[in-house]
Formats: structure tokens, sequence, C-alpha cells
């Protein structure tokens, strides 16, 4: 799902390579094919592709994952996907967000 993108550079997903076990989970479930296995280790391919939904952190055996998973800014994205615009979430204005 290439057209969506996560707003750039503000992911909180992590993943600590020396705890992967290559399992090959978090490329299972993620929706986005943010992880592939290169040499036994998942690696992050496209971080701004993730959506925080946090399938991988929950579906890895040995918590090499953290994100900070909820509703995130998913709704700027979508809004910048249906007015055709940058996505924003507001965290430049005076509004709090994620
Ligand atoms: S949080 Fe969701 S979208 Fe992001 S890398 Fe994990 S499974 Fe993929
Ligand atoms: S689910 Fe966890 S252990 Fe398995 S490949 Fe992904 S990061 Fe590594």
């Amino acid at each position: 799902m290439k057209q969506l993108r996560y707003l750039r550079n503000v992911s909180t997903l992590k993943l600590d390579v020396e705890t992967c076990i290559g399992c090959g989970m978090c490329t299972i479930v993620c929706p986005h094919a943010v992880f592939v296995i290169e040499d036994s280790k998942a690696r992050i391919v496209d971080l701004d592709a993730c959506m925080e939904c946090g399938a991988c952190a929950v579906n890895c055996p040995v918590d090499a994952i953290a994100v900070r998973s909820g509703v995130g800014c998913a709704t700027g994205v979508i809004q910048g996907a249906l007015q055709r615009t940058e996505p924003t979430c507001g965290c430049s204005d005076k509004s709090s967000c994620c």
C-alpha cells in the first residue's frame, strides 16, 4: 500500500536488530511492507509507510520491536489523501497532537 504515506520521519517505530531472531513474523503481519528479512535479521526498509498499527510489536516473539500504537496521525494521512494534499495532523498549529 504505497499510496498512503505517514508523515515523514515521525513514526515511533524502533527495531532492536540485536534481539531479532529473524522469524519473519513482522514481514507477515505488517500491512505496509515496512520490514524485510536480510541475513536472518529484520530490517526497516520504509519507515514512513508505518501507520503505527502495532501489529509487528504485538507479534514479535522476542520484543525486538517497539512502536507507540494508536490512531497516531492516520487521520492526517487520510485527510491528505482525500484532499490530494500533503498529509498533516496539525502538529504545527495550536492543537495538541500525537
Ligand atoms: S506498526 Fe503496523 S504499519 Fe508499522 S511497521 Fe508495525 S505492522 Fe507495519
Ligand atoms: S517479528 Fe521480531 S524476531 Fe521476528 S523477524 Fe520481526 S523483529 Fe525479528
